[in-house]
């Protein structure tokens, strides 16, 4: 059997070097098949369809989309996903097509009724159901109860993951204030609660890998020294991350599928195959990730940090192997988002071009990608088209990517084009069992949509200012435990 290899780029003074399935997966999104293009571009044409895709769809698929000229093509996290789609609506498309897992499209259906356009239809691409195994154990009787014991425990704070249904996020939020997270802002979501709202309790769901990882890394936080905490988040310290642990809850029967198979899968081939190489993580890098750092880091072989703290680390070691004078290969383990692979090919291919242009011998800096290889993410500025790697939002983390859930696979372009050619053809009937869910149940006086949309404004305005809105604060302190029965 082949080793598994991660993908990784090799940078050089003057060139970029893809290898492993990174360069498959970019010539797959460089170069799609020019028939495949004019066929979905003259059927989205015909039909005024405009497509709504979340971005770990395979680069195959990402590459066709990318390559048609029609104007109402998106691909993003599920959060812009109906953000864009009203716009779409609003520039008069008269159908939208979703590529995503079920939750999504039941977003861009509740989030384009809210805005008037219950008349344009929302398709999903498959006729049976494109599952989520984390958004459906958040609505097993089990999270129920773990809500149950939130909302008789005073002071609350209910942090749920967007990878769950409208009407489960309606359904917690009328039990327990919430708020949604995503990977990339969920250790900022809990420290911020814990710094705004004293002796808050945080219930974290319901992905329990998440979870777990989440309280091994605040208890590994606990023990790092203040200033590095503080890079984190101004507001704490030893002390305070300290009194948050045995206030941070987490769910324990919830799965995603992809996370579990390959948080720990990836970081054991890191250690089996990569043991010479330096480790980067970046401090919200949770779990097994973030442990390698740590031990990279005291053995002075790597970082565990903020961006620039990895970025620093990179072009220290490009420094010290200039000052050395020796040819070599640098390899790096990149432990964050992929997206930071733009400022360190910029800032190291400047340093090995002046090294170069002095008469300096060849080094190189490979920037290896611990995830799973089928994970890839778009990336504009780097000029690659697709990097390897998760992008910011939800999803998964550095633990793996999106594009490896079978769920997601359900969206292949085959599919697409089928349900596009039976669009205003087949009596509406037919297209019936790809329609997504609806939210028509009232919650607490309000619609399903309305009331599950409350948590994702509340992470948007968080987003936004940095502070957890006053409301979602107030609700917190406010709220008062059901009486035991
Ligand atoms: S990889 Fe994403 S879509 Fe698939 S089960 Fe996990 S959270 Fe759900």
């Amino acid at each position: 059997m082949a080793l598994p290899v991660f993908p990784s780029l090799k940078i050089t003074s003057d060139a970029l070097v893809p290898e492993g399935a990174f360069a498959e997966a970019q010539a797959a999104f460089l170069k799609p098949d020019p028939a495949l293009v004019a066929e979905l571009n003259a059927l989205l044409r015909e039909k005024n369809a405009g497509i709504v895709a979340h971005f770990y769809m395979d680069p195959e698929l990402q590459g066709v989309l990318s390559a048609c000229d029609w104007p109402h093509i998106h691909v993003s996290d599920s959060l812009a996903m109906a953000d864009r789609a009203i716009a779409m609506a609003e520039q008069g498309v008269r159908t939208v097509a979703v590529l995503g897992v079920d939750f999504m499209s039941e977003n861009v259906r509740a989030m384009l009724d809210a805005s008037g356009y219950e008349h344009i239809p929302v398709y999903r691409v498959a006729a049976e159901p494109i599952g989520c195994s984390l958004a459906e154990s958040a609505e097993a009787a089990a999270y129920g109860a773990y809500l149950a014991e939130a909302a008789r425990t005073p002071r609350s704070l209910h942090v749920i993951y967007i990878n769950t249904s409208l009407v489960t996020k309606a359904k917690a939020h009328g039990l327990v204030p919430t708020i949604t997270c995503t990977s990339s802002n969920v250790v900022q979501t809990v420290l911020q609660a814990a710094a705004q709202i004293p002796d808050v309790h945080i219930w974290f769901g319901p992905d329990t890998y998440m979870g777990d990882n989440l309280a091994h890394m605040f208890a590994r936080l606990a023990e790092m020294p203040d200033e590095q905490i503080r890079q984190l988040h101004s507001a704490h310290d030893q002390a305070t991350v300290r009194s948050l642990l045995p206030r941070f809850h987490y769910f324990e029967q919830g799965t995603c599928i992809v996370h579990h198979m390959f948080g720990k899968e990836v970081v054991d081939l890191v250690r089996e195959h990569y043991a010479d190489v330096f480790v980067t993580a970046h401090l919200e890098v949770p779990g097994e990730m973030f442990e390698l750092g740590l031990e990279a880091q005291r053995h002075g072989d790597g970082v565990v940090g903020s961006t620039s703290n990895i970025l620093a680390f990179v072009l220290g070691k490009v420094d010290e192997a200039i000052a050395r004078g020796e040819g070599s290969t640098l390899r790096f383990i990149l432990g964050t988002e992929a997206g930071m692979i733009t400022p360190i090919v910029r800032q190291v291919q400047e340093k090995l071009r002046d090294y170069a242009s002095e008469g300096g011998r060849e080094i190189t800096a490979q920037i290896i990608f611990p995830v799973a290889s089928e994970a890839v993410a778009q990336d504009a500025q780097s000029g690659l088209g697709v990097v390897p790697g998760v992008a910011g939002g939800e999803g998964c983390s550095t633990a793996g990517g999106c594009a490896t859930c079978p769920y997601m696979k359900m969206n292949s372009l085959r599919a697409l084009l089928s349900l596009l050619e039976r669009v205003d053809v087949e009596p509406g009937s037919n297209l019936v069992p790809f329609e997504p869910r609806k939210y028509v149940e009232q919650i607490r006086g309000r619609t399903a949509a309305d009331l599950g949309g409350e948590p994702i404004l509340h992470m948007r305005g968080f987003q936004r200012t940095g502070a957890l809105p006053q409301a979602l604060v107030d609700d917190v302190l406010s709220r008062v435990a059901p009486a035991a029965s």
